[in-house]
């Protein structure tokens, strides 16, 4: 019977193999030439929207190989491309070649990874990939987690399991309005913009989060930290949750991650680190004194989809005691028969997060560890940092630019015209602002910004394993150049 059905969707096998070739013959010439192509062809969305065409829903199929060599073509031509060795915007890496060709395995599988009994080898490796990640920056063998979509939704899975933990212990069946104190969470007030989502989103209320000032090297103050815990305390509230954060997101300044610690033995609150961008760094050896006390963290995100070079999307939440995430997200509704295995209860990660229905985000993650090895990683972020290094005494080197920052992969810096003399700290400012929407637009190079102390900055973050030297040289050429334009243009004469 299903012989003889004729699926609209279904492809053949001869033409499968056709349309296969021809995607990774024109995948393979794309990335061949990736260094050739503009980085962004800046066209506006209604430009783009004219290529896409305008049709409404097709009534009638049109065919598999048209459709796909059509969208191959769009995709190739008129994308961001964040694979190019001039990208640097964000924080979104180049993706490592086999991470596309296990997305495409991956689905073809199509494993549904939120119960064992649907995925027995995805779960396995899922695990395999949790304790690789665990142990590539440093963590005991008893930390446990699940992967996610990205840095957000790491720290989302982490901020609920840390609240079971702190809270009341019938939190989970009374909800916070029952909660006798106000529960408090910290953070430092460079903390990323997950934070207020997730206090709105688990019913606290943005006002719950303690926004701590930082000190002078842009590290969260620890002294006022622990001023304002004493203070909430006296005051009766509940303080449950520290975050520290390990690479913030503008200038990748790590927190005093030890010092945090001890403050949370202290008070016994839940040490939360945010290092979705910043903490696979923790795997160089040299820079393992900057990461002292990640082992005491009970919980830890970090993104595979950023200094890991997955492609999108992949995070995870690292957890200290994985039972943390069984209390706070296991439930067992008649519907499921899932918690049995032959030898023992089944690991069903629908029962460790958010989500219920899971994709195969592992094998891109665990292809990659092993593809390059720890070695290879620790070569190719050691690498990442020494082009920021190198963008930084690039900078501050030349008459023109002003090197700001640099920490991790991040540097910072901005145009100062020639004359010093003539120009104003909020007409830098104003320049540097209308500087990067030019360099943004213009697909030579693409950077980002950041407020550093009142400066408008343009930000690098290389987490690209195709950057080289000869980029760094041309990135500065640019930015002076365009540099010198934007300020002939705005200058007040
Ligand atoms: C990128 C980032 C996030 C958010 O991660 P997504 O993967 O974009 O959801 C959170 N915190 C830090 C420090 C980040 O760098």
């Amino acid at each position: 019977m299903s012989q003889n059905r004729k699926s609209p969707i279904a492809i053949g096998p001869t033409e499968f193999k056709k349309m296969g070739y021809q995607l990774v013959d024109a995948i393979a010439g794309f990335l061949e030439t990736i260094h050739q192509s503009p980085v962004t062809t800046g066209a506006s969305s209604i430009e783009i929207q004219k290529v896409l065409g305008h049709s409404t829903l097709p009534e009638k199929g049109l065919g598999a190989a048209e459709t796909l060599s059509r969208a191959t073509d769009v995709l190739l031509h008129h994308s961001l491309l964040n694979g190019h060795p001039k990208f640097m915007g964000y924080i979104t890496s180049s993706p490592a070649p086999i991470g596309m060709l296990a997305d495409f395995l991956a689905a073809a599988v199509n494993p549904n990874v939120g119960a064992q009994i649907l995925s027995p080898v995805a779960t396995e490796i899922e695990k395999q990939t949790v304790q690789w990640l665990a142990e590539f920056i440093g963590l005991s063998p008893g930390y446990g987690g699940i992967l996610v979509s990205g840095g957000n939704m790491a720290n989302f899975t982490a901020f609920l399991a840390a609240r079971t933990a702190k809270a009341p212990e019938n939190i989970r069946e009374e909800g916070l309005a029952r909660a006798p104190r106000e529960l408090v969470i910290y953070c430092s007030k460079t903390t990323h913009t997950w934070i207020e989502k997730a206090a709105s989103l688990f019913g606290h209320g943005t006002n719950a989060t303690r926004w701590i000032p930082t000190d002078p090297s842009h590290k969260m103050d620890t002294q006022l930290l622990e001023a304002r815990i004493k203070k909430d305390l006296e005051e009766g509230r509940q303080p449950f949750m520290v975050v520290g954060t390990a690479g913030d997101v503008s200038t990748g300044v790590v927190d005093n991650l030890k010092a945090i610690s001890d403050l949370c033995k202290v008070y016994d609150l839940w040490f939360h680190i945010d290092g979705a961008y910043g903490i696979p760094a923790a795997a160089i050896p040299e820079l393992q004194p900057l990461f002292e006390g990640i082992t005491q963290a009970d919980s830890i995100a970090l993104d595979p989809h950023k200094w890991l070079y997955s492609p999108l999307e992949a995070g995870c939440t690292l957890v200290k005691n994985p039972k943390h995430l069984t209390d706070t997200y296991s439930s067992h509704p008649e519907y499921y028969n899932f918690n049995k295995d032959g030898l023992g209860p089944a690991q069903n990660y629908y029962e460790y997060g958010l989500q219920n229905s899971r994709g195969f985000r592992a094998l891109k993650v665990w292809l990659a560890f092993q593809q390059a090895g720890r070695s290879g990683y620790v070569q190719m972020i050691r690498e990442d940092i020494a082009m920021a290094e190198l963008l930084f005494s690039m900078a501050d080197k030349h008459p023109e630019l002003e090197a700001v920052t640099q920490h991790l992969s991040i540097t910072t810096l901005r145009y100062v015209p020639a004359n010093r003399a003539d120009v104003n700290a909020s007409y830098v400012n104003t320049l540097n602002e209308a500087l990067l929407d030019t360099l943004q637009l213009g697909g030579e190079i693409f950077l980002s910004n950041a407020i550093v102390q009142e400066k408008y900055c343009l930000r690098g973050c290389i987490v690209n394993f195709r950057t080289s030297k000869n980029d760094i040289e041309a990135i500065v050429e640019v930015i002076v150049r365009e540099g010198r334009l934007m300020h002939e243009k705005l200058q007040p004469q």
